[in-house]
Formats: structure tokens, sequence, C-alpha cells
């Protein structure tokens, strides 16, 4: 599953099912709670738009899934194991394709995730977020500890790819208890982590919680601990940081997640959702009525151009951008730089005909000098210390 084989080019699929049980206090993903009697209409209209952009015929061949959200989990599998065939029924699917599924540990029964194998899916990932009932209860997640290792115990004994999710900075998190979900979790033995720090984010519960002072959440200096925390554990317990906020058994990075950090094209199927493709970003409105009215009705467009001209010509797109060499440059290079893998100067300069060195060398030299970037004969890459500054580096490419 080489990224090019000549002409040809890997697709990335991504679809967004918007519905959730619950909001947890800090999301601020386009996902509803209380819109279920929209589900029917809204898996219709998700099967059109697939049809909408059916693509059987030319260069692509679609490697990878993602289902996320939202809650896939909490969806009837039927609706999943439709979205799947009908990816299969217009797009080229390749035979090892990786097709994964977001699921919340409430939601896992045995007989669902061999449902959900049977569909296709051959990696989960799974939401558990932290091992703490007290951490989990103030974000409002809906499971506690012990139904989280015993939901992942069942998806490992289903698929032989399974992620978790975690989350350092939660209010009222100590150092002693993220270790404590680190190495519990480590003890099962995933192939994946995903540990990403808390934002607050904007029109959130918890941002309403921390601006009355309601609520703390971790400062600069305790989530820097807690994220060299993870790098150290997860190196010594065999886990190969491969991005940033990732980390991953030998052969078992995320195959779709990849495609966004290296720029390769993608679709995203859904309200919301965002694709790249054609040198083309653009996201699909998040209004899941808007979203169902639209695509509820058939539409026929031939090339991927036309296609993505008729949803901006009709409203339906919140986000349009053609990339220019400038944008695509500076998105290539802060994106390389969350991999471990660095910047190449010799793919660099194959891609857009620049000489690297030339043009950025003094940008950032100093980072060089202070540890933060390693250089070798082809690459740059953050050193271990770098990857608490990967923002301002990045930054320096803009300047
Ligand atoms: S389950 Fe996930 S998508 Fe749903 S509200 Fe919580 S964080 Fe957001």
């Amino acid at each position: 599953m080489d990224a090019k084989l000549d002409n040809i080019s890997n697709l990335g699929i991504y679809v967004h099912i918007p519905f959730c049980h619950t909001k947890c206090t800090y999301c601020d993903f386009n996902t509803y709670t209380g819109i279920e009697n929209s589900i029917n209409d809204f898996s219709q209209a998700l099967y059109q738009e697939i049809e909408f952009w059916s693509i059987t015929n030319s260069n692509y061949i679609v490697n990878s899934i993602f289902i996320g959200g939202g809650t896939p989990s909490y969806i009837d599998q039927r609706i999943i194991n439709n979205i799947i065939e009908h990816i299969k029924g217009n797009f080229n699917l390749h035979n090892k394709s990786e097709i994964t599924i977001e699921i919340n540990p409430e939601d896992v029964t045995h007989h669902k995730a061999l449902l959900w194998e049977k569909s296709g899916i051959n990696r989960s990932s799974i939401g558990i977020q932290s091992l703490d009932d007290k951490e989990l209860k103030i974000i409002n997640r809906r499971h506690n500890a012990n139904t989280a290792i015993n939901s992942l115990k069942t998806l490992q004994s289903i698929f032989d790819n399974c992620s978790v999710d975690i989350i350092y900075g939660l209010p009222n998190q100590s150092i002693n208890s993220y270790t404590n979900t680190l190495n519990k979790l480590i003890d099962e033995q995933p192939d994946h982590f995903s540990s990403y720090s808390l934002q607050v984010e904007r029109g959130t519960l918890l941002e309403k919680q921390v601006t009355n002072k309601n609520l703390e959440v971790a400062g600069d200096e305790l989530s820097a601990t807690m994220y060299e925390k993870t790098m150290k554990v997860l190196k010594e317990n065999g886990y190969e940081q491969y991005e940033i906020s990732n980390w991953s058994l030998k052969g078992k990075r995320s195959l779709h997640n990849m495609k966004y950090w290296k720029l390769d094209p993608y679709i995203g199927i859904g309200p919301g959702a965002h694709s790249y493709i054609n040198n083309k970003r653009f996201s699909i409105v998040k209004s899941p009525k808007r979203y169902i009215d639209f695509f509820g009705q058939k539409q026929n467009k031939k090339s991927i151009n036309e296609k993505i001209e008729y949803l901006n010509n009709n409203g339906m797109l919140d986000l349009y951008e053609n990339q220019t060499k400038k944008n695509h440059i500076i998105e290539y290079l802060m994106l390389r730089l969350r991999l471990s893998d660095g910047i190449s100067k010799k793919e660099f300069s194959e891609y857009f005909g620049i000489d690297f060195d030339n043009s950025y060398y003094n940008k950032i030299k100093k980072y060089i000098e202070n540890e933060i970037l390693i250089k070798n004969s082809d690459r740059y890459y953050l050193s271990e210390k770098g990857k608490l500054f990967a923002n301002e580096v990045a930054e320096s490419f803009v300047e």
C-alpha cells in the first residue's frame, strides 16, 4: 500500500457521524444530542453523498476509511454496514484497506463488535480519556474505568489493531492519576495511543466552568510535565512516537491519519467533514438539517472539480480554498514537522523545486543551535525537548 503507484493515488475517506448520547464538557466537535429522530434521514443522505462522490474509473484507490464523529458506535450497526457497502460500490477499495471506527466504551458489547468486524472494520479506536472515575465524571463522560478496560479487552479479542485515546491536563488531574491511567492502559497493550492535551475551546461548557472559576485545568507547566511523562513511559514500553500526539507498536501507525499529515488526498463525508483533494481544501456545512435537505435528493456531477464547484455554488461549503503554492509549502512544512521523520530536504526539493536550506536554514538555525531541531544529512526533525516547541518552530516558517 505505497502512497503512490505510477499515476494511481491512494485516497482516504472520512465519514462523520454527528450524534452523541450526551455532550462532553470540553467538546467543540460538530456533534449533537437529542436529534436521534433524524438518524434515518441522515443515513439516507449519507449514502447519497457517498454516491455523489463516486470515483470508480479514475486513478484513485481508497486504502483507508475512518468512521468518526460524534459517536459512530452509538448508531445502529446496520447503518455502519451500509456505509461500508456504499463505499465499496462507489469507489475502488483496496483489499487491504485500513477501516477504523471510533467507539465509546459504554457502547461495546461482544455481539456489536463482531458485527463491526463482519462489516469489514479492522481497526478500533476507543475514547477512554482517563481511568479515574472522578475525572471522567467531571468532563461528563458516560463510562467509568471498569467499563473502559472491559470494553478494550472485548475489542482486542476481535480486532488485532486497537487504538486508545487519552487526554492529559483534565480538571483536577494530577501527574500521578495521569500516570496511573497511562500505566494501566499499557498493561492492556493496545496497538496505538493518541494522547491529547486538553484544550479549553470557545463556547464549551468547560470554558464557562473555567471562566467562572468553578474548575481549574492544568497550566502550561503541568501539561508539559504530563506530555514529557507520556513520551518517556510509552517509549520505555516499546511504543514509537511517530507524531506529536501519536504512538504505536511496530507496524501499527494509523494509515488514515498519516494522510492528513502527509497532505495525501482524502474526502470527508457528512456534515462539517473536511476534504483535501485536487489541491482544494473544503468542508461541508455543519448543520445536519441542511445536510439532510441537500443530500436527501440525488445529485449527479461528473469530475471531482465539478462536484466541488457544485457544492460551493449551492452554498454547501463552509470552507473552500484553492491551495496556492505558498500555502501548500507552509502546510507541508508545518505538518511534516509533527512527524518523527520530520522534513526531508530531498523530498521537499522534488515536491516544490525549491532548495530547503536556501529558503529556510536561517529561520531555523537558532532551533538547531538550541537542540530543538536535529539535523542529519537529509532531514530536520524535532528532538524530544523540541516537541514542546513544535508550534513555535512551525511559525518560524511563516515569518
Ligand atoms: S463523545 Fe466525543 S464527540 Fe461526543 S461529545 Fe464527547 S468528545 Fe464530543
